[in-house]
C-alpha cells in the first residue's frame, strides 16, 4: 500500500446551519406532522438541494409560485421572505399558510416600512433577483425602494430628496463590500439613516470572519453550499481575499475535483448557512480516504442564537 500524503484540514467554526435555516426546516417538518402530506413550500425553503430532497421525501412539495398550490393544502413561505402580496393572496384564497421568513429578514422588512412611514426614500443594498431582495422590495409599493448593488451604483444614485434618505441591506452580503458601498453613500449623503443594528446577520458575519482565519495561508478553501446561496458564494470571495490560493464552492464531496489538491498541504473547509453538517463530514471522510488527515478546528465565535417556531406550530 502506498503511503498517504499528509493533509491538514482547517475546519471553520461557526459554519453551516444558522438559526433561521434551522427554524425554517423545523417549520416544514412540524407542518408535515400537524397537517400530514403534502405540505406545499413556495420556493426552496433554504437554498440547499440536499435539504430540499430530504423534505420532499417526507412529503413536502416545492413550487415557485402560490398559484401552483391547491387551496386545500397548507403552504409555507421560505426563509428568504416574500413580498406582502404573497400572504395577502393566500389570505384571499383562504389558505392555511406559515411564514418561515427568518426573523432577521423580517427585521429588515420592519425597518424599511418604518423609514417609509417617516417619508424617507429607501435604498436597499443587495443582489438583484435574489428572493430576499424581491421579498424586501415587495414590502412597499413599487418604486419606493431603489436597489444598489455596487459602489458604482451608489455613486450614480440620484435620489429625489438627498436630505431624506435611509438604507437597509440584504442579510447575506459580504461585510467588506457592503462597508465600501455604505461608505460611498455616506460620503455623498452624510445624513442618510443607517440600520439601528447591522442588517447583515450574525451568521453571515461569523462565517465570513471564520473563513478569513482559515483562508489566510491556505492552499485551498472548500465552501460547501449551493450556487443559489448568497452567503455561501460570499464565503468563496472572502477566502480568496484573505489569501487562500484557491477557493471552490461545492455542493458535496462528489463535486470535488481531486486535481485541486495537487501540491496542497493545507485545506480550509467551511459551509454556508444552508448546508447541513453531514455534507461537511462527507468531505472530511473523502479526504481521509486519500490523505493522512490532521483536523484542525478553528473557532472564531460561539453561536447561541435560536428562534422560536411560529405559534401555530409551537404547541
Ligand atoms: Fe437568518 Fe442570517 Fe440565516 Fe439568513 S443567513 S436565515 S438572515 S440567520
Amino acid at each position: 500500500m502506498t503511503e498517504r500524503r499528509p493533509l491538514t484540514i482547517r475546519l471553520a467554526t461557526p459554519r453551516g446551519f444558522c438559526a433561521g435555516v434551522d427554524r425554517a426546516i423545523q417549520i416544514v417538518e412540524e407542518a408535515l406532522k400537524k397537517w400530514g402530506a403534502p405540505v406545499y413550500v413556495r420556493h426552496e425553503i433554504v437554498h440547499n438541494a440536499h435539504v430540499v430532497s430530504r423534505l420532499e421525501a417526507l412529503g413536502a412539495v416545492f413550487v415557485e409560485e402560490l398559484e401552483d398550490c391547491p387551496e386545500d393544502r397548507p403552504v409555507i413561505f421560505s426563509a428568504h421572505g416574500v413580498p406582502k402580496s404573497v400572504p395577502a393572496e393566500a389570505q384571499r384564497r383562504n389558505m392555511i399558510y406559515v411564514d418561515a421568513t427568518c426573523p432577521l429578514v423580517s427585521k429588515v422588512h420592519v425597518e424599511a416600512e418604518r423609514h417609509d412611514r417617516e417619508g424617507k426614500e429607501i435604498v436597499l443594498i443587495g443582489h438583484e433577483g435574489h428572493p430576499e431582495v424581491i421579498g424586501t422590495m415587495g414590502q412597499l409599493p413599487e418604486g419606493r425602494i431603489t436597489l444598489i448593488e455596487t459602489v458604482e451604483d451608489a455613486m450614480a444614485f440620484e435620489p429625489a430628496n438627498p436630505a431624506n434618505l435611509a438604507f437597509v441591506t440584504q442579510t447575506t452580503l459580504s461585510v467588506d463590500d457592503t462597508a465600501d458601498i455604505v461608505a460611498a453613500l455616506q460620503a455623498r449623503f452624510p445624513g442618510i439613516s443607517t440600520p439601528h443594528k447591522e442588517d447583515i446577520c450574525y451568521a453571515t458575519t461569523n462565517r465570513q470572519e471564520a473563513v478569513k482565519v482559515i483562508g489566510a495561508g491556505a492552499d485551498l478553501v472548500l465552501v460547501i453550499g449551493a450556487e443559489t446561496s448568497s452567503n455561501s458564494k460570499r464565503l468563496v470571495e472572502v477566502a480568496l481575499r484573505a489569501g487562500a490560493k484557491r477557493s471552490e464552492l461545492i455542493a458535496a464531496a462528489e463535486n470535488i475535483d481531486w486535481a485541486w489538491f495537487e501540491g496542497v498541504t493545507t485545506v480550509g473547509l467551511t459551509a454556508g448557512a444552508s448546508a447541513p453538517e453531514d455534507l461537511v463530514q462527507g468531505v472530511i471522510d473523502a479526504c481521509c480516504e486519500r490523505f493522512d488527515v490532521t483536523l484542525d478546528s478553528v473557532e472564531t465565535a460561539k453561536e447561541t442564537v435560536t428562534f422560536k417556531l411560529p405559534r401555530v406550530l409551537a404547541d
